[in-house]
């Protein structure tokens, strides 16, 4: 006989919120929660993207709605999580996805370049997160899923900014994971190496947006399905485990 505590977290009919879901990380990860049985709420600031994806995964018999929304702003993260809770009257887990990398020198950096990474990498996880919370105890505990970087462990020149944003959303999903567990709120964070998405593609710094695509080019970069296996098997374990921290790299960034 099984022993019931055994049991995984199962998805199905569980309210998903994945915050930078029109593209890389965030559309695979909804796709793979969706493939899991769970109803989907997306946001990012493209609807039209968002829309696509809601009529591909409703197509194949889920249950997604969309909001647009700039998540930098404590207005758009609580419209994200008001949304999700209106719609499906609960949340069981959000994904903190959403971010820009906007990599240059010190110097050379645009102060507003930092305020937006601060803002949508570290702003957004930490405001989404506070809105989430009230909803994840009503549903009897729940998952945070913050993903952050291999940059949020490792600095190196050019990330000055970013190493920044993604260092805070480490700390603060340290602070939240003490502050939550016993209330059965499980929070995680996910630390992906190199993801071949459009993250890329916005590096102002030419030289430095040069280096990195040949860096990439180099080597067989992660899939952003990689990364959203790593999300549901995290949120899918049996209720007595946390995994607290997930470090993925491809096997070539060493
Ligand atoms: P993408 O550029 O493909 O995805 C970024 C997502 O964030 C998009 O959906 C984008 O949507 C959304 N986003 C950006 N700014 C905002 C905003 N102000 N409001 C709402 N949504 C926003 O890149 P990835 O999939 O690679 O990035 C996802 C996460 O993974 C990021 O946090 C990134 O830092 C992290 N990461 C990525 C790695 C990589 O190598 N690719 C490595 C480690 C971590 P839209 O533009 O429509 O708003």
């Amino acid at each position: 006989m099984t022993d019931p505590r055994d049991e995984a977290n199962d998805l199905n009919g569980k309210v998903a919120v994945v915050t930078g879901a029109s593209s890389g990380i965030g559309a695979a990860t909804a796709r793979a929660l969706a493939a899991a049985g769970a109803r989907l709420v997306i946001a990012a600031r493209r609807e039209d993207r968002l829309t696509a994806l809601a009529d591909e995964l409703e197509a194949g018999g889920g249950e997604v709605r969309t909001v647009a929304a700039d998540l930098g702003t404590p207005a758009g993260a609580e419209a994200v999580v008001a949304a999700a809770a209106e719609a499906f009257g609960r949340i069981d887990v959000l994904v903190n996805n959403a971010g820009v990398m906007f990599l240059a020198p010190v110097e050379e950096s645009d102060p507003n370049d930092w305020d937006a990474m601060i803002r949508v990498n570290l702003l957004g996880v930490m405001n989404a997160s506070r809105a989430a919370l009230p909803h994840l105890r009503a549903a009897g505990g729940g998952h945070v899923v913050n993903v952050s970087s291999v940059s949020g462990r490792f600095a190196g020149p050019t990330q000055g900014g970013y190493n920044a944003s993604k260092w805070g959303v480490n700390g603060f999903s340290e602070a939240l994971r003490r502050e939550v567990h016993a209330d059965g709120i499980t929070v995680t964070l996910i630390e992906p190496g190199i993801v071949a998405t459009e993250l890329t593609d916005h590096i102002p710094h030419p030289a430095t947006k040069t280096r990195y695509e040949g860096v990439v080019r180099g080597m067989d970069p992660l899939r952003s399905e990689d990364v959203a296996d790593a999300i549901v098997y995290v949120v899918t374990r049996p209720k007595r485990v946390a995994i607290n921290e997930l470090l993925i790299r491809p096997l070539d960034q060493g």
